[in-house]
């Protein structure tokens, strides 16, 4: 058991009682978790109030970048438990993460516990509304004070956490993407397979042309041929296409979302076949012109599934489904938030549910 301080802030910030002014990432709650990494172990584990951190100006973070993260929800359950969405698996793409940029990894008995006592803690900020939640936000950062080039030999662990609303305030609703041809996210043998901040400094260019030009999102397409998608934002996408689901494989240039992986399962068990290969942006196109194209989806922790009514390609714009969420899109939709809100119909098939309180 890792032995964790705990200074409780005497002055918590207070949630908004209107669920509707939360948004996303805009509210924080009372405690930050911090350790240290030095001399090859973790080290000085401690909750303590939400506050600014201090680094040295020559911090390999504020230089180089060296910083990976996750995202995961605590949700309210109806009977008013605490659970989280397959956190295991955040813990294990953290470490894939902080493999490839030669940061520290951390323990998946260390992980559980330091999310269960922050949980325990920040309960009150877990909102009560539907479809809201308190996102947790791991990382873990290079702090070397020297401006050499190497891995780091010093790092942060910081676990924040921040209450947010339902994304859809007006219920699911179709967006419109437009097809990045430019700018790429990632190339295979980068970090594109990883959640490394650096990659969302990358993409920001491409998506303020998008909503600059009345868009929503980007899809973007692979590095060297521009022909085969990626994935929408920050998000895995899925085609239904004949009554297939298509989605891009895991090639290495594609964040494996545990989501996109969720759904696959989904999918799967509901008797849908998946097709896991690559899909070009042509096809796409054709297959909507043909009407064999029925349903265009994002996956993420985030927007949990997001419906894809318009296309934006090559100056065309390419209505999908008729602008209208699919039956699968829904279907997803309902089936993953009852599993996450604990839906007594539903109940946990898969154990997909981690209880904390
Ligand atoms: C986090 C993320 C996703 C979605 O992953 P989930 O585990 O489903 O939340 C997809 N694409 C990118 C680029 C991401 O950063």
């Amino acid at each position: 058991m890792l032995k964790i301080t705990k200074q409780i802030n005497t002055n918590p910030p207070v949630l908004p009682t209107d669920a509707s002014e939360l948004g996303f990432g805009k509210t924080n709650s009372a405690h930050m978790l911090l350790a240290d990494f030095g001399s090859g172990k973790w080290h000085n584990h401690r909750i303590v109030p939400f506050s600014a951190i201090d680094l040295h100006p020559f911090s390999t973070i504020l230089h180089y970048g060296a910083q990976v993260f996750e995202g995961l929800k605590v949700y309210r359950a109806k009977n008013s438990g605490l659970r989280l969405f397959r956190p295991k698996e955040n813990l294990k793409r953290l470490n894939n993460s902080a493999a490839r940029l030669c940061l520290p990894q951390i323990e998946l008995a260390d992980f559980m516990q330091m999310l269960e006592e922050f949980i325990t803690l920040e309960k009150d900020y877990v909102p009560t509304a539907k479809c809201t939640s308190l996102y947790l936000r791991p990382c873990i950062f290079g702090s070397d004070d020297t401006l050499g080039v190497y891995p780091p030999k010093t790092a942060k662990f910081m676990l924040v956490a921040s209450s947010v609303g339902n994304y859809y305030k007006g219920g699911l609703k179709p967006v419109k993407i437009l097809v990045e041809t430019e700018d790429i996210r990632a190339a295979i043998g980068g970090t594109g397979h990883t959640k490394a901040g650096g990659n969302y400094a990358a993409s920001l260019r491409a998506t303020q042309k998008a909503i600059t030009a009345g868009y929503d999102q980007v899809l973007w397409l692979d590095a060297i041929n521009r022909r085969f998608i990626e994935e929408v934002g920050a998000m895995n996408v899925f085609f239904i296409i004949d009554g297939v689901a298509v989605t891009p494989a895991l090639t290495g240039s594609i964040l494996p979302g545990i989501t996109r992986m969720s759904c696959i399962e989904l999918l799967k068990s509901k008797g849908i076949k998946v097709d896991e290969r690559q899909i070009t942006i042509n096809e796409v196109v054709l297959a909507n012109k043909s009407g064999r194209l029925t349903e265009m989806f994002g996956t993420g922790t985030a927007a949990v599934v997001s419906p894809v009514g318009t296309l934006g390609y090559n100056n065309k714009q390419h209505v999908i489904g008729n602008n209208q969420i699919g039956e699968i899109t829904s279907y997803l939709y309902d089936t993953l938030t009852g599993i996450q809100f604990g839906d007594s119909k539903l109940g946990d098939p898969f154990n997909w549910i981690y209880k904390v309180l």
